[in-house]
């Protein structure tokens, strides 16, 4: 479940029920780069997160908290990926363009969190690399912030600090994919669903975080998270 950010004190309580959680790779041409590929493909890298690796950074009416992150085991690596994370309340397979933002429910700010040393390594061996990517909060949240109050952002900011450091800093309008075309893509794949999360994708920047940092992300218009790794 992930909260939905609250505009009135006297708002009751609300939850969004959360069914796949999938993910776009290099959806920045300045991260296709950085990790080694070409940012001009013909179609996005889709992969999923599990659903409990969901970690919501806000309490049960979605005001933000700061959150405890655990770093995970087996990794020397674990890297930071802010990303737009857009949420369903429709699906479908084969979704035309026109019909595509009619789907989204809302936006909120995530973190792609990554064991980078694991996915180097099953790259190399041309393994699979879900366990890079799926581990006890991998997919830290905000609540989400409705399209009634939101609308659909294309353009403004999307950054990341870690101890007040600059790491991240984009603009939405740098997403090669936006959410709209995710979707059609990713619905002649699979049949999306009501409930389906999509991270979009991360900017440049990346890097690796260490227990004690504190990771603090932001989106214009959308929200913010704050994070410490325990
Ligand atoms: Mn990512």
């Amino acid at each position: 479940m992930l909260p939905v950010r609250q505009e009135n004190a006297d708002n009751k309580e609300l939850l969004f029920p959360v069914n796949t959680i999938y993910c776009v790779g290099q959806n920045y041409a300045a991260h296709a780069r950085e990790m080694g590929a070409d940012p001009k493909r013909c179609s996005p890298v889709f992969f999923h997160k599990p659903t409990d690796s969901l970690l919501p950074a806000c309490d049960g009416r979605g005001a933000p908290r700061r959150v405890n992150l655990s770093y995970p085991p087996q990794t020397n690596e674990l890297h930071h990926e802010i990303e737009l994370v857009a949420a369903l309340k429709d699906g479908g397979r084969n979704i035309p363009r026109a019909e595509a933002k009619g789907c989204i429910f809302g936006y909120g700010v995530g973190l792609d969190m990554t064991r980078r040393d694991l996915q180097a390594g099953a790259r190399k061996e041309g393994m699979p690399w879900d366990m890079a990517k799926g581990f006890d909060d991998a997919a830290p949240c905000s609540a989400l912030n409705p399209v009634s109050r939101c609308g659909h952002p294309d353009r403004g900011a999307i950054r990341l600090v870690v101890n007040g450091e600059p790491r991240q800093k984009a603009d939405l309008s740098d997403l090669i994919w936006s959410p709209s075309e995710v979707i059609v893509f990713l619905s002649r794949l699979v049949t999306l669903c009501p409930g389906d999360l999509i991270f979009t994708g991360t900017p440049g920047g990346v890097g690796p975080v260490r227990r004690g940092d504190e990771l603090e992300g932001h989106i214009d218009g959308v929200g913010e998270i704050t994070a410490v790794i325990v």
